[in-house]
């Protein structure tokens, strides 16, 4: 009867725990890179058949940190609390992480977030739903194009839109879109959406995509308004 109850709390631990190793394993992510760059670049000539040993190395950490981005970009060893968050101010963060991503990919970002829109939620989990989203937007763009966001209030639901004029998807990748380990990249991670799907189901939210190969793709998200 009060395994609910532990449940959560055990759930609460976890989640605090992943944050903090996140945040403490980063880092000797990082050092570990830059380590092997050098080595890379100062012992062109080693020994037959290594050559690809670095590259194969640096790759690896590369996709334990996108492993790490894609569920704890804004994790921070603290209690997950549910707020009233206003849509603008988280908007604001999100972009702050984005648009060095647009600069550096290629593609640019239109936002029209009034500041007048309310939800309930957990700040870093619903950044991080969005973060989700709109990466995937960028990469799509494949270098250039524009992802356009805007939102309203309809019927007392918040309601987002994202939208790309990127790749575009058919109807057997939209299906399985939010399947663990689903991924089409090179160098994807296929944890994304599965993340987002569940971050924006536990704020009693929707999201459907449209998507045509070679036009683009829209999210639309919708939450209860908060009041
Ligand atoms: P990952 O980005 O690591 O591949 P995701 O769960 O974020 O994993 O996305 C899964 C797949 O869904 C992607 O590999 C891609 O094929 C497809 N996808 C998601 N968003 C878009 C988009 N905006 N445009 C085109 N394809 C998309
Ligand atoms: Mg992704």
């Amino acid at each position: 009867y009060n395994s609910e109850l532990q449940r959560s709390e055990k759930m609460e631990i976890i989640s605090q725990l992943a944050a903090s190793v996140a945040h403490e394993v980063r880092n000797p992510l990082q050092v570990t890179r830059g380590l092997l760059q050098l080595l890379e670049e100062r012992h062109k000539v080693v020994v037959p058949n290594t050559e690809n040993y670095y590259k194969l190395a640096i790759d690896e950490l590369d996709r334990a940190s996108t492993i790490i981005t894609d569920f704890l970009t804004f994790a921070k060893p603290q209690m997950e609390q549910v707020h009233e968050l206003n849509l603008a101010e988280e908007f604001k963060h999100v972009e702050g992480i984005i648009v060095p991503l647009a600069n550096l990919q290629g593609g640019h970002l239109e936002m029209s977030v009034p500041r007048s829109l309310r939800i309930m939620g957990n700040s870093s989990k619903l950044k991080q739903a969005l973060v989700n989203i709109i990466k995937n937007s960028i990469e799509a763009l494949e270098g250039s194009g524009v992802v356009k966001i805007w939102a309203y209030e309809e019927h007392e639901q918040v309601v987002i839109h994202i939208a790309d004029s990127g790749a575009g998807m058919d109807e057997r990748i939209l299906e399985r879109l939010g399947e663990p380990y689903f991924t089409n990249k090179n160098k994807g991670t296929g944890l994304g959406l599965m993340v987002t799907f569940r971050i924006i189901e536990v704020m009693q939210g929707t999201i459907k995509f449209k998507s045509q190969k070679g036009v683009g793709t829209e999210a639309m998200i919708r939450f209860p308004a908060a009041r």
